[in-house]
């Protein structure tokens, strides 16, 4: 990949390369998420070849949203066709690749946005703004890169990681139970959440279907469908947008705080390219996490959902540890997680945002609530896992192998 590009240009390149590869490892990666992203680009050729308009594209798009959620039973009378074509109308003026997928592109935007409001309020704008994108890249997480021989920045989404925090994020909501008066209340007191969990065969089995999908068969969408209810539906929409905007947030404070501009520059490579990102230093990562936490932070409590911004990103560090812990059981019949040379522990990034939490929130009872939240969240996880860890065990003596899930372990 040589010459100057502009931001979409080069994501572009990326996408069509990562595309190419997976054309080319088709029967391998016929099980894995990324296949979404395969089937995906077959379609926007079939498209071209077809020389259908993309009005007519965004038809069948919008058709295909709308039996989605009568499948799911998702009511919304603000929601027609005209007005999700509209939208889409609407992102296509953005500055974006061809070969995004829409939906995907519709939420990063909105959470950019939020993101560059909050920091335009705290003075800490870039001047120019990254660009943003997804890539079928493997690991469940987002990177900042910058363009070759430019001093712009993307940032780039995995493709497989919204569906990852979704299904992840309804199965833990199930463990708070609540009570309805004029607000409702949930209940985030340790002995009860245990007690619904070893009373709760479903979740268990939801838990584990969830954690088999995605180690071994590579793919959060293979989890069989399950339906929650609102208000734990309601609760885990927040927990959702907690969790996406912090890791978005992560990667901005990189941009922000010029850790890509470090001269030791490191390549990454993923299988199908390489990256030069920041040379891998634990301090960074801590320090993008302490800014990652201030933005959210002035979000949730700018929209009233201060509670859950700490649980949001709970979800994320615990859910990726999860992946970690039963990725080693499976490989190693242990269950300590393997080290990353990327970024520091969860455990180290956990006490770090919990210690910087006093510094960013002044209110003490603000602060109760956050840490209350997340607590929970965690031990939601480590509870699920504890009764799960037995058959990973097993399969690890039965010699099964993980899934695709990593294209390559950062
Ligand atoms: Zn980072």
């Amino acid at each position: 990949m040589t010459g100057r590009l502009s931001p979409v240009k080069y994501i572009e390149e990326l996408q069509l390369e990562a595309f190419q590869y997976l054309l080319d490892h088709a029967a391998i990666y016929r099980e894995s998420w990324i296949n979404i992203y395969l089937s995906h680009y077959l379609k926007l050729t079939l498209a071209k070849k077809t020389d259908k308009s993309s009005r007519e594209n965004y038809n069948s798009y919008a058709t295909a949203i709308l039996k989605r959620m009568k499948i799911y039973g998702i009511k919304n009378n603000n929601i027609d066709k005209n007005k999700i074509v509209g939208t889409f109308e609407k992102w296509e003026n953005k500055n974006h690749s061809r070969y995004e997928t829409l939906m995907t592109y519709g939420a990063l935007v909105r959470m950019l946005e939020k993101i560059k409001n909050v920091a335009k309020k705290r003075n800490m704008l870039i001047k120019d703004f990254p660009t943003i994108g997804s890539l079928p890249y493997g690991s469940a997480d987002a990177m900042a890169i910058q363009v070759p021989e430019s001093s712009k920045y993307v940032i780039i989404f995995n493709i497989g990681i919204f569906g990852f925090i979704r299904v992840i994020e309804h199965i833990i909501v199930q463990a708070y139970s609540f009570k309805v008066g004029n607000t409702i209340e949930f209940s985030f007191n340790r002995e009860i959440i245990i007690k619904t969990i070893n009373e709760s065969p479903i979740l268990q089995k939801q838990f584990k279907n969830f954690l088999n999908a995605c180690i071994l068969q590579g793919n959060p969408y293979q989890t069989p469908y399950f339906r929650i209810k609102t208000p734990q539906l309601e609760l885990a929409r927040y927990l959702d947008e907690c969790s996406k905007l912090f890791i978005m947030a992560h990667e901005y404070a990189h941009i922000l705080r010029g850790h890509l501009d470090y001269p030791a520059f490191q390549q990454v490579s993923i299988g199908y390219s390489e990256f030069n990102v920041a040379k891998f230093n634990h301090q960074l990562e801590l320090e993008a996490d302490k800014i990652g936490l201030l933005l959210l932070n002035q979000i949730a409590y700018d929209g009233g959902y201060l509670n859950t911004a700490l649980a949001g990103i709970e979800l994320y560090f615990s859910a990726a540890e999860l992946i970690d812990k039963a990725f080693a059981t499976l490989e190693y019949g242990d269950d300590t997680p393997i080290e990353s040379i990327t970024h520091p522990s969860f455990a180290v990034r956990r006490l770090t945002i919990k210690k910087v939490l006093p510094k960013i929130i002044s209110n003490k009872q603000l602060i109760v609530q956050e840490l209350l939240f997340a607590d929970a969240v965690k031990l939601v996880i480590d509870t699920l896992w504890q009764k799960t860890k037995n058959d990973y065990m097993n399969y690890h003596k039965k010699g099964i192998k993980p899934g695709l899930i990593f294209l390559k372990n950062l």
